[in-house]
């Protein structure tokens, strides 16, 4: 199948781009989304804004946090020493989306947008509490990701906003993080994963981050794991009652790929390696 005919624009400026926004417009980014979307005809935008060469790719540290311009492609990311460095999370996060090739041309800003609930990023980012700097007719705007996420596909963005770029506070230097995944083949959407981030302090958890992705409309962070976890101790005890607390706080549904059932199921197995991961590392 081909896409349906469409205006193609590639306005040369960021404001340009805001500009040609409107209901019935879609961004190209990276196109690894998009692109499928058009050909199979999911998706019958009026016109294509083009923002591919927009001057918003890039990272860099800014004191205590990572800025990410939305338009950085997954593997510059993946592959950034500095994202390594500052992120590890985000920086083996960055190996799961897809194959190589959809990372060369993906963009961080376009997986964000794209919100698919089973998508590694944006559950990175609930985890880490970033925030999210949109760009519309009225202005620059932030957004917190735990406002962001609105549904499958569903985001706070308005038709005529352009995300910018995603500030991602960090870690301290002591956090650790894990991350585990239950896919049907690699580079496939995860069935379900989880992404951790925790702090011991003298044997005493006094952070935990825990995020799951594919078990709910949006990723979440679940809280009551959290709760669990901070100001115990990371025995194997603690770690399996967080692992199913964070399955019981998810919110799947039926689907081709897995019961909602199982989704849940899985939550806890995946959840416990991604913890064992953290305090193991
Ligand atoms: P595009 O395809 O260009 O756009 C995607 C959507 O976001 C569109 O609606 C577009 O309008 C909107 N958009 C893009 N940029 C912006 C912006 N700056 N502001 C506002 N709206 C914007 N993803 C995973 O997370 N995990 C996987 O395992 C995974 N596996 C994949 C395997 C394959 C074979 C393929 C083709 C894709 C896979 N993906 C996976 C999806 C892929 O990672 C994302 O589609 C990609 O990162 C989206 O970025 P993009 O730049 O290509 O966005």
């Amino acid at each position: 199948m081909k896409a349906a005919p469409f205006e193609y624009v590639r306005p040369p400026t960021v404001d340009g781009a805001v500009a040609a926004l409107r209901p019935g417009a879609a961004v190209l980014a990276g196109g690894q989304s998009l692109v499928p979307l058009l050909n199979t005809r999911a998706r019958r935008p009026e016109v294509v804004v083009d923002v591919s060469r927009l001057p918003l790719a890039g990272v860099e540290r800014d004191g205590a946090a990572l800025v990410l311009g939305a338009l950085t492609r997954l593997r510059a990311a993946e592959t950034s020493p500095v994202v390594r460095a500052a992120l590890p999370l985000l920086a083996d996060a960055l190996t799961r989306v897809g194959h190589v090739s959809v990372r060369n041309r993906g963009t961080v800003g376009g997986s964000v947008a794209h919100a698919d609930p089973a998508a590694e990023l944006p559950a990175v980012f609930l985890a880490s509490d970033a925030v999210f700097t949109a760009r519309g007719p009225a202005g620059t705007r932030t957004i917190d990701a735990r406002d962001f996420f609105l549904g499958p596909h569903r985001t706070a963005l308005a038709p005529d906003e352009l995300l910018v770029a995603i500030r991602v506070p960090l870690p301290p230097p002591t956090a650790r993080h894990g991350l585990a995944e239950l896919s049907r083949r690699p580079g496939d959407l995860a069935v379900v994963g989880v992404f951790t981030s925790l702090v011991v302090t003298d044997g005493v958890i006094t952070d935990a981050r825990v995020a799951v992705a594919g078990a709910a409309p949006t990723p979440i962070r679940a809280h009551a794991a959290e709760s669990l976890l901070r100001g115990g101790t990371p025995t194997p005890d603690v770690l399996a009652e967080a692992a199913r607390a964070a399955a019981a706080e998810t919110d799947p549904a039926d689907d081709v790929h897995a019961p909602a059932a199982y989704r849940r199921d899985m939550t806890a197995v995946v959840a416990l390696r991604a913890l064992h991961r953290a305090v193991t590392r």
